[in-house]
């Protein structure tokens, strides 16, 4: 990343980062369990804007981005409403004060009516703090880790991507998983099967898709209400089944 950002000041290129999963896992304590996650996340901070997604990891309801800027000005300079006097918002803001005054969003962004997106994000932040929301991720980690495992144990699945680099123990794969798990049975008519069979059991719900050219399948864990134990077991049971 400081690296990326130093060519962008040379070349006066804008640096957006999509972290729609990643901007959460900043919240969670830097031990060397999450090292690899923090580093993936690492350099966040050098960026010029900043997506990211509440209605993944904060579990409020659908469409509720967040875009983070550095360059408020520049968004002031494209979407103020300047001359309809009936769009005059009764804030004073000016570029000069908004660190002390909240900008009206109607001159800040595109859309000029919207629905209180804001009230669920501050709900759940102000319900459950950083606090919860560490406890929150720190057991979808474990659960997608212990996914993972299960996987990796099992002699019928192979876990993925192939570990590359030098360490290649259950272990360093397992810590490079955030919340993501990608899989493929080795079988071939199974594994083109998988999805679809996994789906029909009615008890979870894989995603599909390609890696190496191959059929794959991917756990994608996001909820607030996972219990590592009791959710673990219904995995097993459904791989065990297949
Ligand atoms: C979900 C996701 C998107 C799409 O965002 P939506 O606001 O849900 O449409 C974009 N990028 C990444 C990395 C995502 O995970």
């Amino acid at each position: 990343m400081h690296a990326i950002r130093r060519l962008c000041n040379r070349y006066g290129a804008w640096l957006h980062v999509d972290a729609a999963f990643g901007l959460l896992a900043r919240v969670l304590p830097k031990t060397k369990e999450y090292h690899n996650v923090h580093e993936g996340v690492g350099g966040l901070e050098l960026a010029d804007s900043i997506a990211g997604d509440a209605h993944k990891l904060l579990n409020v309801p659908y469409d509720c981005g967040i875009f983070l800027s550095r360059h408020l000005q520049l968004g002031t300079e494209v979407f103020q409403n300047s001359n309809a006097a009936y769009l005059n918002t009764a804030s004073t803001e000016t570029p000069e004060s908004t660190d002390r005054i909240i900008p009206s969003p109607l001159h800040i962004g595109i859309e000029n009516s919207r629905r209180f997106r804001a009230l669920p994000v501050y709900a759940t932040l102000a319900a459950y703090g950083r606090d919860g929301y560490r406890d929150m991720l720190e057991r979808q980690i474990h659960l997608a880790r212990g996914i993972a495992k299960l996987i990796l144990d099992n002699g019928e699945f192979e876990l993925l991507p192939t570990p590359a680099g030098s360490d290649t123990s259950p272990d360093a794969q397992l810590s490079q998983i955030y919340i993501i798990v990608l899989f493929r049975a080795k079988d071939g008519a199974l594994n083109n099967e998988l999805v679809r069979r996994i789906n029909a059991t009615r008890k979870l719900y894989v995603s599909g898709t390609q890696w190496d050219g191959k059929p794959a399948a991917r756990f994608a864990v996001a909820n607030w209400q996972v219990d590592v134990e009791r959710d673990l077991r219904i995995v097993e049971e459904v791989l065990l089944a297949l």
